[in-house]
């Protein structure tokens, strides 16, 4: 069977492809190399080097490897670059979008199943205390990101009534792992070992005054991700959406003590003020996802392995 990833040479796309490679799929990748990089793949993945928004490039792309799967990982995945140029954000991950989903429902493509990595931060908004995000939870992005995202998982159920395409929209909460590069915009974990393992200091944003515990997120390993992406590609997900996270909501706090218990750094704790934009409280109800998928990976545990891969880089 032939998948095809979007974005495989990115931090979480690489994972997929390393776990379909593994489960006996051949695998082809579709990456700009934008933000991601080709020490990222495996020796021996087809590479499509083309850019989403290049509709001829994208059509070809897939009318060249026909693949049966499609696992669409490639995105402007910054909200902070989203809320700076919406308009950008909006040609890749909407226009961009809609280049592949034409390609895959194109007349020859054989394409039968997409999987889409949609967010299960940006797109929920604020998560009131005690509370966790289902997936009917109120859907209210903040972000020209949120918003595209939202607007993909939109199209999806169109194409999917109009032109028969099956898939699965997966939301992510804040994934962390091997490969997350810590000079993006985002991936306080990927920062904050870069930062404790070159002796800088760890500086936690406030949730509302400066030395508070700082935001509330729920942190899921990549692993996991790549586990839920690989059931979501065979359809042996019972459902059409999917948080992927821990359920577990971790301050920004919590996680800067734990990842410098974990690397033994001497580095200390700063705090900073609260920045624009941030959502107080992210956590996801993760209901779904331990009945198909069975238990995440304990935050300890992923940290542990992350931390042998910054040491071991
Ligand atoms: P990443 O930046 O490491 O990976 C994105 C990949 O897409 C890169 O390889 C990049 O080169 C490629 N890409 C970007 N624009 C492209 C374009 N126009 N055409 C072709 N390729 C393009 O990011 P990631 O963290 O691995 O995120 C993967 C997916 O998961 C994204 O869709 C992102 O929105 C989503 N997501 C990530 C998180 C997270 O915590 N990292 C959370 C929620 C959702």
């Amino acid at each position: 069977m032939r998948v095809l990833v979007t974005g495989g040479a990115g931090f979480i796309g690489s994972h997929v492809v390393v776990g379909a490679l593994s489960a006996g799929f051949e695998v082809a990748v579709l990456d700009n190399f934008s933000s991601g990089k080709r020490a990222n793949l495996p020796a021996g993945v087809q590479v499509f080097e083309a850019d989403l928004r290049d509709r001829d490039a994208t059509l070809r792309a897939v009318a060249d490897f026909q693949p049966e799967l499609v696992s669409h990982q490639a995105a402007q995945a910054s909200v902070s670059v989203s809320m700076k140029d919406p308009r950008f954000d909006a040609e890749v991950n909407i226009i961009g979008g809609i280049n592949l989903l034409d390609a895959c429902t194109a007349a020859g493509s054989r394409v039968r199943q997409v999987v889409f990595a949609s967010t299960g931060g940006a797109i929920y908004g604020e998560v009131p205390e005690g509370e966790r995000a289902s997936e009917s939870f109120q859907l209210e992005p903040q972000s020209p990101y949120g918003i595209s995202k939202l607007t993909f998982e939109r199209l999806l159920a169109v194409y999917g009534d109009h032109r028969g395409l099956k898939s699965t929209v997966l939301r992510y909460a804040n994934v962390y792992g091997p490969r997350q590069d810590p000079h993006g915009e985002a991936g306080v974990i990927a920062i904050f070992f870069d930062a404790a393992l070159a002796g800088r200091n760890l500086t936690v944003f406030a949730r509302r005054a400066v030395g508070d515990g700082g935001c509330v997120r729920d942190y899921v390993y990549v692993a996991d991700v790549a586990r839920a992406n690989l059931r979501a590609l065979t359809g042996e997900l019972p459902h059409p959406v999917i948080n992927v996270g821990s359920g577990r909501a971790t301050t920004t706090l919590e996680l800067a003590e734990r990842i410098l218990a974990t690397t033994a750094a001497r580095s200390s704790i700063e705090h900073g003020g609260v920045r624009a934009g941030d959502i107080g409280r992210s956590l996801l109800d993760v209901t779904r996802f331990e009945q198909t998928l069975g238990a995440s990976t304990p935050l300890d545990g992923g940290l542990a392995e992350t931390a042998e891969w910054y040491r071991a880089r």
